[in-house]
């Protein structure tokens, strides 16, 4: 039981354009326009948007460097009986943007939580990127660090499902260089570029070709989603189990020693899982 009594307010979670303000819904002008409070991971942004609807607004910031501080604020307001909306910079709150917490402490003191979908840049990337999508997992921004983004991907390597990622802008080349070394340069993939905005456009190729193209016919401009086809050589949950430990082991010991331990850890045959990680 989540929702609550009348009495008590109400936390909207709105979803707001990801670029394109005609994707700015009724729904979610009417939510930020009868809230009592908006709670916005930029406010001046958020104004901005605000200004394209007959609202005065109180606007106070809700950011990963303050939220833990804001919950309680808000939950106070909210169990007054106020009605919060909760926005991020471009797209559905929670999504690669803070929120969670908020929602989860919203849940726990019994208050009612409303979501207004709107935009997100993984689902309008997927929509259109041509790759299956009866099952895809979403990955958010991979780790900077090459180390620790190097040992996610091996992990991912036999991923059977479509992977959608964001990426900042400056990293694309290296994110796909590392893709490229830990999937194989024949991996289907989509780069999707500025959605919603003028200058939309989706890069269909395999990850080796993508990683030359970027900075060439590929412009390094604006924001990016990537979508990358899921190994299909990974037939069941085990042999990608399996696998997985295999890479992670192989990155710290020789190929032997992996092979054994792995062999040892899983129950497989030796034969069996030298067959599954050559491929
Ligand atoms: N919560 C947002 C959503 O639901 O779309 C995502 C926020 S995340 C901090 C920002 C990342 O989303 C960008 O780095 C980029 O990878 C992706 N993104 C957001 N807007 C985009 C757009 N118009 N075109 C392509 N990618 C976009």
């Amino acid at each position: 039981m989540t929702n609550a009594a009348a009495v008590r307010g109400k936390l909207y979670v709105v979803g707001t354009p990801i670029g394109n303000l005609g994707d700015f819904s009724p729904r979610a002008r009417d939510a930020l326009a009868s809230a009592d409070l908006i709670a916005a991971e930029d406010t001046r942004r958020t104004r901005g948007l605000l200004s394209t609807i007959p609202a005065e607004k109180h606007v106070i910031a809700y950011h990963e460097h303050n939220e833990e501080q804001r919950v309680g604020e808000l939950l106070n307001r909210l169990t007054a009986g106020e009605t919060v909306a909760l926005v991020s910079d471009a797209g559905t709150p929670l999504i690669s943007d803070p929120g969670w917490r908020l929602v989860r402490a919203a849940h726990a003191a019994g208050i009612e939580v409303v979501p207004i979908p709107g935009p997100s840049a993984v689902l309008a990337a997927l929509c259109a990127a041509g790759l299956p999508t009866d099952r895809f997992v979403f990955e958010g921004f991979l780790p900077r660090k090459a180390g620790p983004r190097a040992e996610r991907l091996s992990t991912l390597a036999a991923e059977p499902r479509t992977i959608v990622l964001f990426e900042a802008v400056h990293r694309i080349p290296e994110t796909l260089t590392a893709l490229v070394e830990a999937f194989g340069a024949a991996r289907p993939a989509v780069l999707a570029r500025e959605l919603t905005k003028l200058h939309e456009s989706f890069y269909p190729a395999p990850l080796g070709e993508l990683a030359k193209r970027v900075g060439a016919d590929i412009p390094l401009l604006g924001e990016f989603v990537l979508v990358v086809a899921g190994n299909s050589d990974a037939q069941s949950p085990d042999e990608a189990r399996a696998r997985q430990i295999f890479e992670l082991l192989r990155a710290e010991l020789e190929p032997d020693k992996a092979l054994r331990l792995t062999a040892e850890i899983t129950g497989m045959p030796r034969n069996a899982l030298y067959r599954l990680v050559r491929t």
